[in-house]
C-alpha cells in the first residue's frame, strides 16, 4: 500500500516511522521498517500486524542506523499477520524488499524456487522478489534488481536495499507510483509526496519501466533496459 525510504546522514528509524504516519491515510494493516548503516553489519528489520504504533512499540532500543526503507501493507496474498508484513528477506538475511502491487505469476516463480529449496517465510507474493535478487549473479545491486523485473509480470512499486550494497537503496515503478525527494546530502523515496514533504519539496516522480538509484550525495535514473533516464526535480506546491 505505502513505501517510505531515506538515505543520508541522519537517525533513520524516526524519519521512516513519520512517513509511514503520514500514509495511514491510505488505509493499511501491518507495517514494517528495515535499516541498515555505515557502522552496521546487516539489516535490522521489525515488522507488525496492526498500526504504524504497534510497530513503533516493537521497535528495539538503539535500532539506529542512516538507511531504511519501510511499508505499510494492504494485503493482496497472505492474510495480514507479522510474517506477511513488509519487508521481505532473503534466506540469508541480506536483501530486503517492500512493494506495493501485485505480482502476477508470483505462484509460477514460488513453485520453481521451492523445488530449487528455498524456503518461504510469507505467503505474499512479494517474497519471491528477495529470493531471486540475492540468487541473482548480476554483479550489482541494479543490475540483479533489473534481470529480476524482467522475470516478473504484474504491478509493482519496489525499494530494494542489499546489505552487500548499503550505500544505496534502489527503485522500481511499474503501475504503482514512487516519487523521489531530492534533499541536501540526503534522499527520501515514497509512493506519496504526502511522506516526503515535510523534508523536501524537490521531487522526481517516476515513470512505469523507470528505476533509481538513491545514494546520500546523488541520484540516478534508468529504465528497466538501463538507459540512462533525465529527471530534473520539480518543486511541488504543499499546503500543510
Ligand atoms: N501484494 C503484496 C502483498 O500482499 C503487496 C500489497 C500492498 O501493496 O501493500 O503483500
Amino acid at each position: 500500500c505505502g513505501i517510505v525510504g531515506y538515505i543520508g546522514r541522519r537517525d533513520v528509524a524516526p524519519l521512516l516511522l513519520e512517513g509511514l504516519q503520514r500514509l495511514e491515510y491510505r488505509g493499511y494493516d501491518s507495517a514494517g521498517v528495515v535499516i541498515t548503516g555505515p557502522k552496521a553489519t546487516g539489516l535490522k528489520m521489525v515488522k507488525a500486524k496492526g498500526r504504524v504504533r504497534d510497530l513503533e512499540a516493537k521497535v528495539p532500543a538503539r535500532f539506529t542506523g542512516t538507511t531504511g526503507i519501510a511499508h505499510t501493507r494492504w494485503a493482496t496474498h497472505g492474510a495480514p499477520s507479522d510474517e506477511n508484513a513488509h519487508p521481505h528477506l532473503d534466506g540469508s538475511g541480506r536483501v530486503a524488499v517492500v512493494h506495493n502491487g501485485i505480482i502476477d505469476n508470483a505462484s509460477d516463480l514460488r513453485t520453481k524456487l521451492t523445488a530449487e529449496g528455498i524456503e518461504f517465510r510469507s505467503e505474499t507474493d512479494t517474497e519471491v522478489l528477495t529470493h531471486l535478487i540475492a540468487r541473482s549473479d548480476a554483479p550489482t545491486l541494479e543490475e540483479k534488481v533489473r534481470a529480476v523485473l524482467r522475470m516478473v509480470e504484474g504491478t509493482y512499486g519496489i525499494a530494494v536495499l542489499h546489505a552487500d550494497f548499503a550505500d544505496r537503496i534502489v527503485v522500481a515503478r511499474n503501475g504503482s507510483p514512487v516519487v523521489l525527494g531530492i534533499g541536501e546530502k540526503e534522499m527520501f523515496v515514497a509512493s506519496d509526496v504526502a511522506a516526503l514533504v515535510t523534508h523536501t519539496r524537490q521531487v522526481v516522480t517516476l515513470d512505469d519501466g523507470e528505476m533509481a538509484t538513491l545514494k546520500a550525495d546523488d541520484f540516478r535514473t534508468y529504465t528497466t533496459e538501463g538507459t540512462r533516464t533525465t529527471a530534473s526535480p520539480t518543486t511541488v506546491e504543499w499546503a500543510a
